[in-house]
């Protein structure tokens, strides 16, 4: 069985960009053509997402805590262009924490039923 297949009929009613768009276990998910039940990206791919956000998260404060240092200390053309770089690598990190959860949504994990679960703390 595909990871496009419905897991309610289990017809495959996705495709990669459909999938994408489902959304996580958090989300109201994208009706099944074939049956118009909800869909999601299930559990594995929520936790991979939400590791993958914390994970980038943190390498942007770190970039962001190291770079105004290299600045300061080096004058040399050579490493302020790595801290040109520096900077390049926030907005390229920023950016694939919006894109990297929905290329990984699009291509790997299972679809599962939606169900509206409330975590509460
Ligand atoms: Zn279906």
């Amino acid at each position: 069985m595909s990871i496009y297949n419905c897991p309610h009929c289990g017809k495959k009613t996705f495709n990669p960009i459909s999938k994408a768009f489902a959304g996580q276990l958090n989300s109201h998910g994208k009706p099944c053509k074939e049956c118009g039940r909800l869909c999601v990206n299930g559990t594995a791919a929520t936790i991979f997402n939400a590791a993958y956000c914390i994970i980038a998260f943190i390498c942007v404060i770190l970039v962001y805590l190291k770079a105004p240092v290299w600045y300061e200390n080096y004058q040399s053309g050579f490493l302020r262009q790595v801290a040109e770089v520096e900077i390049l690598a926030e907005i390229i990190l920023i950016l694939s924490i919006i894109f990297v959860p929905r290329l990984v949504n699009a291509f790997f994990f299972k679809l599962e039923p939606a169900i509206k679960k409330d975590f509460k703390l």
